[in-house]
């Protein structure tokens, strides 16, 4: 079959691979001159596979009133006359319930699992190198209430089967030795030892490599216009170039994939919630993290990739807009220097990007009611750790074949 994934960050990219593997002729087109220049970029490198779950959890409006008057919030709320702004807030808001949050959490933890099996199996059939480490994710706790309240989180990664180890401080300084010189800050931690890093951009870059060995052409600088159909069913993309006759099309454009699917009557709730990271380059190894660690004042994650620090993190709900606001740097800075100073903060390169968030954190994959139209998107904060098995899931999908995960749970008939 012809298929014509839109998008190639690395939703797009990993989805490509799994459909050349599978036998088909694709095409991935993308505004941009390269793959992952946008949110694939720079993210915070973490591969969370215990870690993943949804924001929108019991006690988290509560939090956010006070994050939104914090000097370094984790939370910024820019509000404007938007009705898609406000309507998905409302849909956040009552995903925040006890059971709806362990329905969201199972979810993602499921699409999680699937993608640490089939990254592994990428890693394998590839061998691209990304930076990737796997040393875990050590979620850091400086106050008491923090560390208490993490008893929630251990009681469903129990329930899940996945494996973690709550730390005292030393445990802590033991799994991140240059944690040592601010002992007195820490109060515990909670580690999930199977988790792991690396650049998502070296990782997608590398794949698209190998995608185009697989035969898939890559139509860089190429802006999607619109989908065209006839008698329900996808003929073709419509282009700033020619248009790409196809039988079938993949949507994994990230923030930006609502409007296309508007013509056809699909309310996909995915909005911008904008991020922030600084990647800096290490002067002094024994001063910088082996590997992720998650610093729950500030809600910041903070990796090592290769000889650089990668620090990312905030939820700035403001739009569409990319721009760099200084008093955002100042808090990755604030966070990094506190807890890891072996970076050189004046070579740091600072970044934005668009996290594609769906209002209960489980990205939206499967079919539509057009035939020939299907949907990988939606992956919000976690879409570097989930992409690998979203790809697998959404190839098994168009296949028709037996799914590793239930198809209901992905489905943007979830939302009816
Ligand atoms: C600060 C920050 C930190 C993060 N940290 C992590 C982390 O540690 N771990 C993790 O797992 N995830 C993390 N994420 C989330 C992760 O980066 C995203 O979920 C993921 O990159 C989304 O990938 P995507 O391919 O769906 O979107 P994108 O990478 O945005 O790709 C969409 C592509 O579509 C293209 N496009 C859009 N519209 C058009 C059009 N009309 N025509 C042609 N092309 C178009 C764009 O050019 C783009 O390349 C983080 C995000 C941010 C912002």
């Amino acid at each position: 079959m012809k298929i014509t994934v839109l998008g190639a960050g690395v939703v797009g990219v990993t989805t490509a691979y799994q459909l050349a593997k599978a036998g088909h002729a694709v095409t991935v087109v993308d505004r941009q001159s390269g793959p992952a220049l946008e949110t694939s970029f720079g993210n915070a490198g973490e591969v969370s596979f215990g870690y993943c779950g949804p924001w929108a959890a019991p006690g988290v409006p509560q939090k956010a009133l006070k994050w939104l008057f914090m000097e370094h919030a984790p939370l910024i709320l820019r509000p404007k006359p938007d009705w898609a702004m406000l309507s998905w807030l409302l849909r956040m808001l009552a995903n925040c319930s006890g059971p709806r949050y362990a329905v969201n959490k199972g979810r993602m933890l499921r699409m999680a699992d699937l993608s640490r099996e089939a990254l592994a199996d990428v890693r394998a059939e590839t061998g691209i190198a990304y930076d990737e480490r796997m040393q875990g994710t050590l979620q850091l706790f400086r106050t008491d209430d923090q560390r208490e309240a993490s008893a929630k989180d251990v009681k469903a990664l129990a329930a899940d089967g996945i494996p973690y180890e709550v730390l005292d401080p030393e445990g802590c300084i033991r799994v991140e030795p240059a944690l040592a010189h601010v002992r007195e800050k820490i109060k515990g931690g909670l580690l999930t030892p199977k988790d792991e890093t690396g650049d998502c951009y070296k990782f997608t870059v590398g794949l698209a490599e190998k995608a185009r060995a697989l035969g898939v052409t890559f139509r860089y600088g190429t802006t999607v216009k619109t989908i065209v159909t006839s008698a329900g069913k996808v003929e073709s993309v419509a282009t700033n170039k020619v248009p790409i006759p196809t039988d079938a099309v993949v949507v994994c454009l990230g923030s930006y994939s609502p409007f296309l699917l508007r013509n056809f009557g699909i309310k996909l709730p995915v909005y911008p919630v904008k991020g922030y990271s600084l990647t800096i380059p290490i002067t002094d190894a024994a001063r910088a993290p082996e590997s992720t660690v998650m610093d729950e004042s500030y809600k910041i994650a903070i990796t090592r990739l290769g000889d650089r620090i990668r620090v990312g993190g905030m939820a700035e709900i403001s739009g569409f807009t990319t721009d760099l606001p200084t008093a955002r740097r100042r808090t990755l800075e604030h966070s990094v220097s506190d807890l890891f100073p072996g970076g050189d903060l004046s070579k740091a390169s600072f970044w934005s990007g668009l996290r594609p968030m769906t209002p209960d954190g489980t990205p939206v994959i499967g079919a539509t009611h057009i035939r020939g139209l299907y949907l990988n998107t939606g992956h919000g904060t976690l879409g570097w750790t989930m992409s690998c098995g979203s790809a697998r899931h959404i190839a098994q999908v168009i296949a028709g074949e037996k799914t590793d995960l239930s198809p209901a749970d992905y489905a943007i008939a979830r939302y009816r």
